[in-house]
């Protein structure tokens, strides 16, 4: 019996009700639908037309997915990076005219980043990740904040190419450059840059729609955010296209200004954690109010924060243990 199965009955035992699992959260980014479950296929919907921005002659910008997907045109079929959820990714399909998918790229491992890959995996792309999020993908994992098992992606879901530091490769006319970014969303974060077009894609690594999220129970954390934030911007240039999961194209002055947030936030609430202070603490001493944004729940962002910075104690000199 799968562990969910497991968790359907004891809850059904419980409560004399048949219960489906809380969806959303943080593992899925995604605050209106199950992406994350495996299988899904009950839910998907007549595929449709998903909005799309040329970015470039060759680079598309697809948005709803229910996150950002970007598509750059080759000789050799569409590269992706991410593929959207599970029950989106035939709306991905059918907005790229169904091309063919040569190349996946993950920048992490989250479900609406992932959730494409069996469909785009099965017609014979290569998926690429770090390979962190490989081995997350490969194996049923566990979401505190909501109680319930993910299973693990199919086979032909999983990334076939992976890296641990960074990389270069070329795609039709255009050389692509990926990387890690240490601990900065989950623990196997990557950038994609499409050097030749400026346009580079840094996942959940920014976060200018939706409140950043430390997914801290695979790894992330402030500290990390904030490192991965600058090596981001030694990557960038005025002119640079900073494409985010979620929302619109950043520039990179507009990156700039969330990455000053985030160090903000660290140097403030590293301090106060490593002096045993907690979220609530963080939240009456006015933290958030000091930040040039307002965020939708203020309290669960402190609540990972405060989470990776224990899991990180070591890292940053905190006095409390
Ligand atoms: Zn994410």
């Amino acid at each position: 019996m799968k562990k969910n199965e497991r968790r359907t009955i004891l809850k059904a035992g419980l409560h004399g009700l048949v219960t489906v699992p809380v969806l959303g959260g943080l593992a899925s980014c995604s605050d209106d639908q199950q992406a994350g479950e495996q299988p899904a296929p009950q839910i998907i919907a007549a595929p449709t037309r998903l909005p799309s921005e040329a970015l470039s002659d060759s680079v598309t910008l697809l948005s709803g997915a229910p996150g950002n997907v970007l598509a750059l045109t080759t000789d050799d079929g569409l590269m992706l990076i991410d593929s959207g959820s599970a029950a989106l990714a035939p709306s991905v399909q059918l907005s790229l005219d169904a091309q063919h998918v040569s190349t996946l790229f993950n920048t992490h491992y989250h479900p609406d980043q992932t959730g494409g890959n069996a469909l785009f995996g099965e017609a014979g792309a290569a998926i690429h990740s770090h390979e962190i999020t490989r081995q997350w993908l490969s194996s049923d994992y566990y979401i505190p904040a909501e109680d319930r098992w993910v299973n693990a992606l199919p086979g032909v879901a999983r990334p076939t190419h992976t890296f641990r530091d960074k990389g270069e490769m070329t795609a039709g006319s255009e050389t692509i450059e990926y990387g890690y970014l240490l601990e900065a969303h989950t623990r196997g974060d990557a950038y994609v840059f499409l050097r030749d077009a400026n346009i580079l894609a840094v996942g959940d690594v920014a976060s200018p729609l939706r409140d950043p999220e430390l997914d801290w129970y695979a790894g992330a954390w402030l500290g990390g955010r904030a490192d991965a934030m600058d090596d981001i911007l030694e990557l960038a240039n005025a002119d640079t296209l900073i494409v985010p999961a979620y929302g619109e194209v950043m520039t990179m002055a507009e990156f700039q200004a969330e990455r000053d947030m985030m160090w903000h936030l660290w140097e403030r609430c590293s301090t106060l954690v490593s002096n045993g202070r907690s979220a609530q603490d963080m939240l009456e001493d006015g933290v958030m109010d000091e930040i040039d944004r307002e965020f939708d729940d203020p309290y669960r962002f402190l609540y990972d924060v405060a989470k990776g910075l224990w899991a990180h104690y070591t890292n940053f000199g905190g006095k409390t243990v």
